[in-house]
């Protein structure tokens, strides 16, 4: 049996370490290490702080000033861990650290690419679908993606706290028979304390007609010291479905092979969505080498995102024909089960739209001309009652 995570020297992994805690003043100690909490509160969220960890770019330090004002930066030591710290194109790095060409807006840039505000009937709730909402708990993360489609809202303090909300929600949830499925997602669920979450999630599962509850994190990548028996136990309580992120195979380190083993040994389904993004995942075998770490820890990769056009992230976003050339190297060069299905968020509130025309190559009179894998044509014959 292969191993479950990305290989690491142990003695590398330490040393790097200790010059993490002594940017904050402390040496490497083990059991605070593991301790989510302190991980939390040793965040790099300070310029100086970033300049002791890494050998910055022009574009970085100037980026890491700006951002203060515009898309708040944190990073948990656990993920800056993962940074090279001599290579500005690592493509850990390039998930985390700000660069300038954040304030660059391009055309069809938009501070709201999902639509959600449109759809929202109070604030942290998305009603767009008449069957599931979309609740924002909080609006932090243990750390801040550059590409966050969500940027106009986590990290900006504009939510309320949950509990000054969370009666409006359930009442409004009560009133809406039609509703049954409910996504908890960024800002991070899983920040929330065991006691709360629990409270909340038994809040919504007490409303006769919500039968599902998914929890969308980043947590068990960003923080996995976070994902803990008791957390588990919450979870499997209300039956809930984690979507979890991933955006590289080093992500997938021997604490969040723990952390999915956890999880997956304690019931809980887990899914993982990827965003592509330009020089950290925009190639197959980097893409290969992901879903394949991710199904050792028993995740299915399911969602590959285009990146969403939000303003100050066109430094960061592929072509969709880059992404569709992606999706056919992979497509039966794999497991099916490594193969996420490649969509494209609609701009402007259209939902999900699932990217394969390129496998179709003609419809006419209920013949379908499909491309396999290997570039070799086949017919699909529709019903006669459809042709
Ligand atoms: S974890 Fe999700 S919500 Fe948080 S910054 Fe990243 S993409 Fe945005």
């Amino acid at each position: 049996m292969k191993e479950n995570t990305v290989p690491a020297d142990p003695l590398k992994r330490s040393a790097r370490r200790e010059e993490i805690c002594r940017i904050f003043g402390e040496s490497y100690d083990r059991a605070r290490w593991n301790d989510w909490r302190w991980q939390m509160h040793h965040r790099f969220i300070k310029p100086e702080q970033f300049k002791q960890l890494l050998r910055l770019t022009g574009a970085e330090r100037r980026g890491l000033a700006m951002s203060q004002e515009k898309f708040a930066v944190a990073v948990t030591p656990h993920f800056a861990e993962l940074i090279d710290p001599n290579d500005p194109s690592c493509p850990i790095r390039l998930q985390v650290v700000p660069r300038e060409e954040e304030l660059l807006v391009g055309p069809g840039d938009m501070t709201d690419p999902c639509g959600e505000d449109h759809d929202s009937p109070m604030p942290g709730l998305v009603h767009r679908y008449p069957d599931r909402v979309l609740l924002l708990a909080l609006d932090t993360c243990a750390a801040y993606c550059r590409y966050c489609t969500r940027s106009r809202l986590v990290s900006q303090g504009g939510l309320d706290p949950l509990p000054r909300r969370v009666d409006a929600i359930v009442a409004y949830l009560e009133q809406h028979t039609e509703v049954r499925d409910v996504l908890l997602s960024g800002g991070d669920p899983l920040l929330m304390s065991d006691d709360r979450l629990d409270d909340l999630l038994g809040r919504l599962s007490a409303i006769p007609h919500i039968e599902f509850l998914r929890i969308g994190s980043r947590v068990p990548s960003f923080l996995p010291q976070r994902v803990t028996p008791e957390l588990v136990a919450v979870l499997r309580k209300h039956r809930v479905w984690l979507s979890l992120h991933f955006c590289h195979a080093r992500e997938i380190t021997p604490e969040v092979a723990r952390a999915c083993d956890l999880l997956a040994d304690g019931g809980i389904p887990l899914g993982s969505q990827t965003v592509l993004l330009r020089g950290v995942n925009d190639d197959v075998q980097t893409l290969k080498d992901l879903f394949h770490a991710l199904l050792r820890v028993r995740v299915r990769p399911y969602y590959l995102y285009q990146c969403d056009p939000v303003v100050g992230t066109g430094h960061l976003r592929t072509s969709v024909h880059r992404g569709m050339e992606l999706m056919n190297g992979l497509r039966g060069h794999t497991t099916g089960y490594a193969v996420p299905t490649y969509v494209i968020d609609a701009p402007g509130g259209g939902g999900k739209v699932p990217i394969q025309a390129e496998t179709i190559l003609d419809y006419q009179n209920g013949h379908v001309s499909l491309r396999n894998w290997a570039g070799q044509a086949y017919s699909y014959v529709d019903p006669a009652e459809h042709a």
